[in-house]
């Protein structure tokens, strides 16, 4: 019988910045909008956002994510996941401006995977992503100190959720690994489990686990999880090399919110009521509900669904709200009692898209969201490996 191993690495202390307030530039957390927004109660707000689009014309082009608020919504040319976005601004070469309605780590997958001569924009700086904010470079690299010293690093390959920085996919692809999104992510595994014999999974514990016992077959017992603000990951040895998954321990803020409650509550009120899931729920809610899948899945799944069938669905509330007014003939409610947006989403309104608008139309690039080229050419790789998954 072997000994618990002692390992000594030690977590870098995160400090806690307000949204908006303080910068750090090195992670996802943004800063407050330089410009000078228009008041949210001024009545031309759409008229003035219509007429800079114009006169924009085919020189912008305008995302928006899902999850997105309505009023933003209006003016995307498309809508879609975050990497279905990054995609459509890339068939778009002609398109000198990229203004994405998402968050920041959306934008910069759009400018890894754009024409260096196109400009992405992100409205609201401070439009960041707790989940991506949970996984820094320099704790992911003592995370791969701690599994080099465990003698395992060679044996692991790096799987990152799209939900991640720029910094994370270049770690990624630097290190042989593949980006994997909530529709691929089974792919990815599979396809990481052909390169090596253990994955560490970024940032999303939640995806990870789900992915790995509901649609591979392990057992709960295979994943570990590993704790950025605890000395190796507040894991032994041991416990590193029993495990074939490495879980990183983020997690949606807005999926997390779900519970096995929510679940039972939703089938006490409605009887006879589906519930539909994002795998960035927690297990024991994914093993509750009836169905599991991306947010296209989700979309897809109610249009397809009998008029007079009934739906609580458990992701973003913009987007639940949206679908549930598309098809006034099923009943669609959000799984939880209490409202459930992405705070960090919210950013993005109309004040600053009419800012960001207005200030192009004017020739002032404002909050451009560039990636630097090192970190654009990994990243790019561990995003292409993605693209080449069988
Ligand atoms: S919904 Fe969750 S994963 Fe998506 S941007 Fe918001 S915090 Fe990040």
């Amino acid at each position: 019988m072997t000994t618990a191993q002692p390992l000594d690495v030690q977590p870098t202390p995160l400090a806690l910045l307000l949204l908006g307030r303080e910068a750090d530039p090195k992670s996802e957390r943004g800063v407050e909008c330089p410009g000078d927004l228009p008041s949210p109660s001024d009545p031309d707000l759409v008229e003035r956002a219509r007429a800079a689009k114009e006169k924009l014309g085919d020189k912008v082009f305008v995302l928006g994510h899902h999850y997105q608020r309505d009023e933003v919504i209006q003016f995307a040319d498309v809508t879609g996941d975050s990497f279905k976005l990054a995609r459509d601004a890339a068939a778009r070469p002609e398109a000198e401006y990229i203004v994405f309605c998402g968050v920041h780590f959306m934008a910069e997958s759009a400018d890894i995977l754009t024409t260096d001569d196109q400009k992405v924009v992100l409205p609201d700086l401070a439009a960041g992503c707790s989940m991506a904010d949970m996984a820094t470079a320099e704790q992911v690299a003592e995370c791969w100190d701690v599994l080099t010293e465990a003698g395992i690093a060679e044996q692991v390959v790096p799987v990152s959720y799209m939900n991640s920085s720029a910094d994370i996919k270049a770690f990624t692809g630097k290190h042989g690994g593949t980006i994997c999104t909530s529709s691929n992510a089974k792919r990815a595994l599979d396809w990481a489990f052909e390169q090596g014999e253990k994955v560490l999974f970024l940032p999303d514990q939640h995806l990870g686990r789900n992915t790995a016992v509901r649609e591979m077959g392990m057992t709960l017992e295979d994943c570990v999880l590993y704790n950025p603000h605890k000395p190796n990951g507040g894991l032994t040895v041991e416990e590193l090399r029993a495990a074939k998954m490495i879980l990183w321990r983020g997690h949606c803020s807005v999926h997390g919110r779900f519970s096995l409650d929510s679940v039972n509550d939703v089938r006490e009120r409605i009887p006879g009521v589906n519930v539909l899931v994002h795998p960035e729920c927690k297990h024991e809610v994914v093993a509750a509900a009836d169905y599991v899948g991306s947010t296209e899945y989700i979309i897809k799944t109610l249009e397809a669904a009998p008029a007079g069938s009934k739906w609580a669905i458990g992701t973003e509330l913009n987007l639940v709200r949206r679908v549930a007014n598309a098809h006034p003939d099923k009943e669609i409610v959000f799984l939880d009692k209490t409202v459930c947006f992405c705070s960090t989403m919210n950013r993005i309104d109309l004040p600053h898209l009419v800012w960001a608008l207005e200030s192009l139309a004017e020739g002032n690039l404002v909050n451009r969201i560039q990636v630097d080229r090192e970190t654009e050419s990994f990243a790019k790789l561990a995003l292409e490996r993605m693209l080449a998954l069988p």
